[in-house]
């Protein structure tokens, strides 16, 4: 196929396909369409304790294409990364989280913080931290309300420069967190280097934890890390109560997870919190 025959070709498979594999450059040229067609949306997944009562949520983007179908976020972020579209894609994904967040909170009158996915692509890019400040302070969201994910691999291009930047964006009071804390080859280091305020256990780990002791210790290492340097713990991808157990047995507070709830739309984002505000 096409694709094949350049070096720096990504080849994604997409299975609402009927052909296997689509070039970057098919995705590439449909993705930048996909904001003005309004083909991408949010979903949002709380975050609750292990009464489910909810303490905050994460944005996760989604794209429809008609002739593509569902294209994972993964996927598509990889490919938005590598042709230079994540400003543009990022800068869209924070404003509209901004706005669905000020709208639910003010009609809800409830506050809980968001948080946002952050791709190294997106903080190097020049103005990001005035950019991200301005865009919340504009939306009317508390800075402290506001947690952007990241992961180890924010490493991987200007360390230095990611550092001071994500410092900037702490002193100016927005929240960091590490997401699929574990995973990547620098997690300790990047901690030690990084203001972070919450770890997010993967869910490879929470996988395992009930068939696998050497599962279970690393999620009670990481719950440790986390305690001895202040931070919040997060369990990602809880799809048991049994995990959740496990894991609140361990000292893990917040969860995350098919088994509380999926991520969502936020109309229905609404009618999650107001019947737990009934049933509370
Ligand atoms: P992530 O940030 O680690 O997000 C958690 C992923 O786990 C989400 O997948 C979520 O739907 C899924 N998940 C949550 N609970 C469960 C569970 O109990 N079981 C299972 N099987 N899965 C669960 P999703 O939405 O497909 O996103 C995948 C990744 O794509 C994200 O991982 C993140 O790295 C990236 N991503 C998603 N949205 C955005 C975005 O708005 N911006 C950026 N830069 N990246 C994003
Ligand atoms: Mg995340
Ligand atoms: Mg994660
Ligand atoms: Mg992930």
């Amino acid at each position: 196929y096409e694709a094949k025959k350049h070096r720096n070709s990504v080849r994604i498979f997409v299975p609402a396909m009927q052909h296997d594999y689509l070039s970057k450059i098919q995705i590439e040229q449909r993705l930048r369409n996909a904001m003005n067609n309004h083909e991408l949306y949010m979903m949002y997944q709380p975050k609750v304790d292990i009464n489910g009562t909810l303490k905050g949520v994460e944005a996760l983007v989604r794209w429809e294409n008609a002739e593509l179908g569902f294209v994972p976020p993964d996927q598509f972020i990889a490919v938005a990364e590598a042709a230079g579209l994540m400003p543009e894609l990022g800068q869209f994904i924070l404003y509209t989280v901004l706005q669905d967040m000020v709208q639910l909170q003010q009609t809800l009158q409830v506050e809980f913080p968001v948080a946002i996915n952050i791709s190294v692509k997106q903080i190097l890019r020049e103005h990001f931290v005035r950019d991200v400040l301005h865009s919340i302070d504009a939306a009317g969201m508390a800075r402290n309300q506001v947690i952007l994910e990241i992961t180890e691999n924010v490493f991987i291009d200007d360390m230095d420069l990611v550092v001071d930047l994500l410092h900037a964006l702490h002193v100016a009071g927005v929240s960091l967190s590490m997401d699929d804390f574990g995973t990547g080859y620098s997690s300790l280091s990047a901690l030690r280097r990084l203001p972070v305020d919450e770890l997010k256990i993967d869910k490879s780990f929470i996988d395992n934890i009930l068939s696998e002791e050497d599962a279970r210790k690393m999620v009670q290492s990481i719950i440790t890390i986390g305690g001895n340097y202040g931070m919040s713990l997060v369990a990602e991808g809880v799809e048991t109560a049994e995990q959740a157990a496990l894991l609140h047995a361990y000292g893990c507070e917040c969860f995350q997870g098919y088994h509380f709830a999926r991520p969502m739309r936020l109309a229905d984002l609404q009618a999650f919190i107001q019947a737990a505000a009934v049933a509370g």
